[in-house]
């Protein structure tokens, strides 16, 4: 089944199960008691007693012309997903100097002939020494150091086709390649987080959970790359947590319907807690 199809299954059953699906952004979250109240960019207004972020991250971008048109068509940003489509290719590249950048590298040398891992620093500090011997280990990863993107080249045709750099390697400031994997890093997205005040791990800048998912605000839960629930960040493990989560905010919502009903009052109006 492809990804559309898929998309239309879980559609077909949340509205079997009437949940309704409102296609906005999230601009606010209030607490009032209880009950959360969260904005939605046209005006629209939902109460609610438990709610789950799984807003992700935003990944860092070169910024340079042309990229956003050719993500998918030669740009990528993510090696552990993409890697594979680079078998049997000539030359990929890889931008960065964390884990991820070395470890893509890594992976795409077992794919491609050739890969450039490109950094604009003299050293690489940030990544673990095992990975550092792994990479040093790996002979068709050629470390282009000090060195920058300056241009991408290509077509809108053809995609991404070569790289232009602004230090010379083997007398070449133009590299021909089939693919650019940008490894920068990804910034969690923390605007409804902060509102909300909850826990932001320091070590990682994501939003820190435990093993329920629970936030460090009662209520609140969240999933997927927004979390600092696992490292691998990958659709199989955001779609776990989703699930975990969605059992967290359902034991916390029965909690408080029946502290409700202990108390003999009723929900504020327009919260069901279903
Ligand atoms: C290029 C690329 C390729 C990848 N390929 C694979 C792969 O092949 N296999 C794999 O397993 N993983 C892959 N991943 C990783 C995978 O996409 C993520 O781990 C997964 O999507 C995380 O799910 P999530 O729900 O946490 O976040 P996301 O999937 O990023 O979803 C977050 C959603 O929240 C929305 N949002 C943000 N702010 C607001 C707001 N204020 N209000 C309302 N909505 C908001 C965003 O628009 C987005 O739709 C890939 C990632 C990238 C970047």
């Amino acid at each position: 089944m492809d990804g559309f199809d898929l998309m239309m299954k879980f559609k077909e059953q949340c509205d079997n199960l009437k949940t309704p699906i409102v296609s906005s952004n999230l601009k606010t979250v209030e607490k009032n008691g209880d009950v959360y109240r969260a904005v939605l960019e046209d005006g629209i207004e939902i109460d609610a007693i438990s709610i789950i972020l799984a807003v992700g991250r935003e990944r860092r971008k070169l910024s340079l012309p042309k990229e956003e048109e050719w993500t998918g068509n030669g740009v990528s940003y993510c090696c552990t997903c993409d890697a594979p489509l680079y078998r049997n290719k000539k030359a990929a590249a890889v931008v960065g100097g964390g884990n991820a950048a070395v470890e893509g590298a890594v992976l795409l040398a077992k794919y491609a002939e050739t890969v450039y891992l490109i950094y604009r620093r003299d050293e690489l500090t940030r990544p673990e020494p095992i990975l550092l011997k792994v990479l040093h280990q790996t002979d068709n990863v050629k470390v282009l150091y000090s060195t920058e993107i300056t241009e991408l080249l290509g077509s809108d045709e053809s995609g991404l086709t070569g790289i232009r750099v602004n230090k010379s390697w083997e007398g070449q400031d133009e590299l021909t390649i089939d693919g650019l994997f940008v490894e920068a890093g990804a910034d969690p997205r923390l605007d409804i987080p902060n509102q909300l005040g909850l826990e932001i791990n320091p070590n990682t800048g994501e939003v820190h959970v435990d093993k329920g998912l629970n936030t460090s605000v009662a209520g609140i839960y969240a999933a997927g790359d927004l979390t600092d629930g696992t490292e691998l960040k990958q659709t199989i493990t955001a779609a776990s947590q989703g699930a975990i989560a969605a059992l967290s905010a359902y034991q916390h919502i029965m909690e408080v319907k029946s502290g409700w009903q202990d108390a003999k009052s009723s929900a504020p109006a327009g919260v069901s807690g279903d």
